[in-house]
């Protein structure tokens, strides 16, 4: 299979450039030539296949010869070694739990694929390969531990000493191994610029060999297109109805794997775009314009995001044409106060969702009311990791699970740095 960036489709790479390069030199993003689509006998065979075997056969699909078959049978299952069940809410109504993976969040899933897919093109550890991460907290963790222990490959994370949660920080500087956690005295955005400027740095490039572990890499969006074969495996015999899944949405990369996975042949009938009031893909669908917009502080701040990544890979796929992506997406956005009121909705059901699965069975809820459909919300961080939240909303209190408290019983080891680049440059040489 071969890749392209979306500003220029007539120039083709292959699987390995796309993952290391993660984004085209001419700001586009990449896409596959063709979305190839499975054959009837394995739709036949779904309901019995386990979520590493739907994993494998698409993965070869899209990198065909470039990780021999044998190899990419044990890289899959080594990524999904944890389960994602799907759970029924109510009636036509499933929550698809994408939270059991290490660090509690959906991310694991694309973190710990495209990891092992780097430290695959880089076993003969020939050029040293060093991922730099800023991070204000969750995506920092699900990529350290994606890349844990994966040969060839150091990680260095960045995040704003003091402005983390406890929980991340923990599951951020207890790790040991090839990880190493980088305190900055600063902000966020100080974090974002060290990056930035070492990755323009061309002596630490050459030495270090930088790589980014974006969101937008290709190798992070494929394998969520896996756990929508799994769930609508796991429906089979359960539903005559059509098929309609509801994604919380942010950089929309979830929501684009989906389309994927649709493309595939899965028989999906539509999708639910569900946002926070960072509305900009909603207002889109709605009136055929978009207008991004700097983003607003939600209670579900892992999709405060006003400019959305994913944005130029969907409109690609649907040819630019606001007509299309209307009929495969609709799109609705809700406010803290209708997201605190989802999740006791679902409490009044015996299900304690997170504020972002809250928002992505509102969005099913509100497209149920004209539309006779089975749906499944997407349930993208368990609820301790916004026990914040959760807690004084439900009038609960979260039991600890047992792989949280296994960071929270270990000793936090961070090197402190200043918000200057010629410190930030000196540790980065230092380290080996
Ligand atoms: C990142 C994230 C999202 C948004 O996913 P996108 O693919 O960026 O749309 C939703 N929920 C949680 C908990 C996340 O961490």
């Amino acid at each position: 299979m071969k890749y392209f960036s979306t500003n220029n489709p007539t120039q083709f790479i292959n699987f390995e450039t796309a993952v290391r390069k993660g984004l085209p030199d001419d700001n586009g993003l990449y896409l596959p030539e063709r979305i190839p689509v499975l054959p009837p006998s394995f739709f036949k065979s779904l309901a019995g296949l386990s979520l590493p075997q739907i994993g494998f056969e698409i993965a070869q699909r899209f990198i065909g010869e470039e990780i021999p078959t044998a190899h990419l049978k044990i890289l899959v299952e080594e990524v999904l070694n944890f389960d994602i069940p799907l759970i029924q809410v109510e009636e036509d109504m499933y929550s698809l739990e994408l939270y059991h993976g290490p660090t509690l969040a959906f991310k694991d899933v694309g973190a710990r694929f495209m990891a092992r897919c780097l430290g695959y093109f880089n076993r003969q550890a020939t050029e040293r390969v060093t991922v730099l991460a800023a991070t204000s907290g969750d995506t920092g963790s699900a990529v350290a531990h994606g890349f844990l222990g994966v040969e060839g490959v150091q990680v260095v994370l960045l995040y704003p000493k003091g402005k983390v949660s406890t929980f991340q920080e923990k599951q951020m500087t207890t790790l040991g191994q090839n990880v190493t956690a980088v305190e900055i005295e600063g902000s966020f955005d100080d974090c974002q610029r060290l990056v930035k400027t070492a990755f323009l740095d061309e002596e630490l490039n050459q030495k270090l060999g930088l790589t980014s572990a974006n969101s937008i890499n290709i190798a992070r969006l494929l394998p969520q297109s896996f756990y929508y074969f799994y769930a609508v495996g796991q429906l089979a015999g359960k539903t005559q109805k059509p098929i309609v899944f509801s994604v919380p949405s942010g950089n929309f990369g979830n929501l684009t794997a989906g389309y994927l996975a649709q493309q595939m042949g899965l028989p999906i009938h539509h999708f639910v775009a569900a946002t926070n009031s960072n509305d900009i893909v909603p207002a889109y669908i709605n009136s055929g314009v978009y207008a991004p917009k700097p983003s607003v502080q939600t209670l579900s701040n892992a999709m405060d995001v006003g400019n959305p990544s994913n944005f130029a890979r969907l409109t690609y796929l649907l040819s630019n044409s606001h007509s299309a992506f209307k009929t495969a997406f609709s799109g609705f956005a809700f406010s803290d106060n209708q997201t605190k009121e989802a999740l006791r909705q679902l409490q009044a059901l015996n299900y304690t969702a997170d504020p972002h699965g809250a928002i992505g069975y509102m969005g099913l809820k509100t497209y149920q009311q004209n539309n006779k459909v089975t749906g499944v919300f997407l349930e993208t961080a368990h609820p301790i990791k916004f026990k914040e939240v959760v807690e004084p909303v439900l009038d609960i209190t979260l039991p600890v699970p047992a792989v949280l408290q296994t960071f929270l019983n270990k000793t936090k080891v961070a090197v402190s740095c200043s918000v200057n680049y010629f410190d930030f440059k000196e540790l980065l040489l230092k380290q080996e």
